[in-house]
């Protein structure tokens, strides 16, 4: 089933005092919604924001790991270590990752592989670069990006999947894509998926924006019908501004 998802992004920001501190505010503000409410710390962070959250609607995920199950890999963290702590989602392809860490489509798909292997959920990151949208080569560079990561999994694999589009010239740059821009795009990923898996793992997927969505500009993106939610950065550090952004999600 499509489920409307908002995801907060904390990226690396807030020790484990203002990760605390950002729960608990969340927790006591957070409205009533049909919304799938998201918030992914810093690996330092996860295992504290699991036990706050604990009884309540908010998922902790991750905002990364490693495709091997153990091993000779410095600084790495593997997915039962996640598991380990009680993480069952994590954001995989995100456009910091690809760009400062050389994460590339290839070794994105041995994450998702791994990743699946472990029974989780994952928020997968797409999007181009500024130069590719002037170009006009959005459409080729969104549909390479999922073929290559996602398109060897099976179809049942698909209801693990939620997509964040995300156009790179977006992130925290303070420039939004335009509702239409969105609509557009994630009506062209659906038709891919429709394409490749048919109608109704497309019709089920999940498709996230993530670019400067914030409480101003969060309930005209959300209005689109292939928009089911959004992938926060930056105002997901303000708690009043993620609230107001899910509230934004009817
Ligand atoms: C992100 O990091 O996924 C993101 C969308 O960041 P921001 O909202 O700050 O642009």
């Amino acid at each position: 089933m499509r489920r409307k998802v908002i995801a907060g992004n904390w990226k690396m920001n807030n020790d484990a005092e203002q990760s605390v501190q950002l729960i608990n505010t969340l927790l006591q503000k957070l409205p009533q919604t049909h919304a799938e409410v998201v918030i992914a710390p810093s690996f330092v962070n996860l295992a504290l924001a699991v036990e706050k959250t604990k009884n309540s609607p908010i998922i902790v995920a991750a905002q990364n790991m490693h495709f091997a199950e153990k091993g000779a890999f410095t600084g790495e963290v593997s997915a039962s270590m996640l598991e380990a702590i009680g993480i069952k989602t994590t954001i995989l392809g995100h456009s910091e990752r690809r760009e400062y860490f050389n994460e590339t489509d290839e070794s994105l798909a041995k994450k998702v592989d791994t990743a699946l292997a472990h029974h989780f959920r994952i928020i997968f990151c797409i999007g181009e670069k500024l130069a590719e949208r002037k170009a006009g080569k959005h459409f080729e560079v969104v549909k390479g990006q999922i073929e290559k990561a996602l398109f060897h999994l099976p179809q049942q694999a698909w209801t693990s999947i939620i997509l964040a589009y995300e156009p790179v010239w977006a992130i925290g740059t303070g420039e939004t894509a335009t509702p239409e821009q969105a609509q557009e795009i994630h009506a062209f990923i659906r038709k891919i998926v429709a394409d490749k898996y048919g109608k109704t793992v497309a019709d089920d997927l999940s498709i996230l924006y993530g670019g400067s969505c914030n409480a101003k500009n969060a309930a005209s993106l959300f209005a689109n019908p292939d928009v089911d939610g959004g992938l926060i950065g930056g105002a997901a550090l303000i708690v009043d501004d993620f609230i107001t952004i899910i509230q934004a999600m009817k």
